[in-house]
């Protein structure tokens, strides 16, 4: 079973990909979003020249092949396009084997329970407390996470005293019984994040995201040793020698790679391994509704070392137009959980009008 042809069909942000075989199998997945359209360009010219022809079987190799080929570029744009070529080969192999991802490795579809996350810093203080108390009594969250400090804000707030005040007003509005996570974006030098993580702790915040600029690792260690809440990062690095840092000093307390920036499910599996050595949980990037939310479900489903939920932002259409009619069936939050589709590969369809108002591009074997 060769590889046939790689397609991607993108806007500026999303790009699915489809894989096809020369038995006439297929298999859909996506880029990471934004700036898809430049992954696309980037996975026509430097990952289908790698791929096309192989053996469609050993993913892991395959993927391997494409960044020793193209160890000149080990960077962000090569991993968000490697992406694409990785999710669609595992969906082929799940539709194959007529078994889902989450299966496929060694996991067990069910209602995966998910956090509910903003992604707004636009927002007062009354008005985010207020929609997530709201979204907890409809869906049954039982964990939100919201935003602290002005992204890289080099320990500015989005406005002055904004920080102490959602945090006071979110955990008012949902009560003692939901978790509450916060992520800094990379806004605090070390000293103002243990103050600002001293006053969480007060609040009973559980997770302190990202709370220094993630190329800091030793600044995020010194965090992580002075606090006691879990402070975690991660979502940032695509790099295997950098996650070999990041767990081998144990900057954080829980990683979080995005498996679309990492590169696809294979990689990320390679930083699943680093942290269940160093006994530390995975609780993936997953910040949109494009397909990144559903591999993060099938790897969570999957992993011994899974931390207690999936991420699920709240922007709908207003916020992310682009989100919108992907692909169906959509995610359905009940009593907290998201399930786990059972149905072969990923067990969804790409929206076919969507494909057809995009544009499409396709490299086929010599
Ligand atoms: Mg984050």
């Amino acid at each position: 079973m060769r590889i046939d042809s790689l397609e991607t069909f993108s806007n500026e942000f999303v790009a699915m990909v489809r894989v096809r075989t020369d038995d006439g199998a297929e298999g859909w997945g996506q880029t990471s979003t934004y700036n898809a359209d430049i992954t696309a360009a980037i996975l026509h010219r430097q990952v289908a020249p790698h791929v096309l022809g192989e053996e469609a079987d050993d993913i892991g190799s395959l993927v391997e092949r494409v960044f020793e080929r193209e160890h000149k570029f080990p960077g962000s744009y090569l991993c968000r396009a490697v992406a694409g070529l990785d999710t669609a080969l595992w969906d082929l192999k799940g539709k194959q084997a007529g078994r889902s991802v989450c299966e496929l490795l060694g996991g067990t579809p069910r209602p995966f329970p998910v956090y509910a996350s903003s992604m707004r810093r636009d927002i007062t203080p009354e008005a985010e407390a207020e929609r997530l108390a709201a979204l907890c009594a409809r869906y049954g969250y039982r964990a939100v996470k919201f935003r602290v400090g002005k992204e890289c804000g080099h320990d500015e707030d989005e406005w002055p005293g904004r920080s102490e005040a959602v945090v006071a007003a979110v955990r008012k509005a949902v009560g003692d019984d939901v978790k509450l996570l916060v992520d800094g974006n990379s806004c605090y030098s070390p000293q103002k994040a243990i103050e600002v993580g001293r006053m969480l702790e007060a609040h009973g915040v559980v997770h302190f995201e990202e709370p220094c600029p993630y190329w800091k690792i030793d600044w995020t260690k010194e965090v992580t040793q002075a606090l006691s809440l879990d402070v975690t990062g991660g979502e940032q690095d695509c790099f295997l020698p950098v996650w070999e840092r990041i767990v081998e000093s144990r900057a954080v307390d829980v990683v979080q790679p995005d498996i679309l920036y990492m590169g696809g499910v294979c990689r990320t599996l390679e930083v699943v391994k680093l942290a269940a050595g160093a006994g530390l949980p995975v609780t993936p990037h997953s910040a949109n509704l494009g397909l990144v939310t559903l591999f993060t479900l099938h790897l969570m489903g999957a992993i011994e070392n899974a931390g207690p939920y999936v991420e699920f932002s709240i922007e709908g259409e207003d916020y992310y137009p682009w989100q919108t009619g992907l692909f169906a069936p959509g995610h359905v939050v009940e009593d907290g959980k998201v399930t786990i589709p059972d149905a072969p590969g990923w067990g969804v369809t790409i929206d076919p009008d969507w494909l057809k108002r995009v544009d499409h591009r396709i490299s086929r074997r010599a």
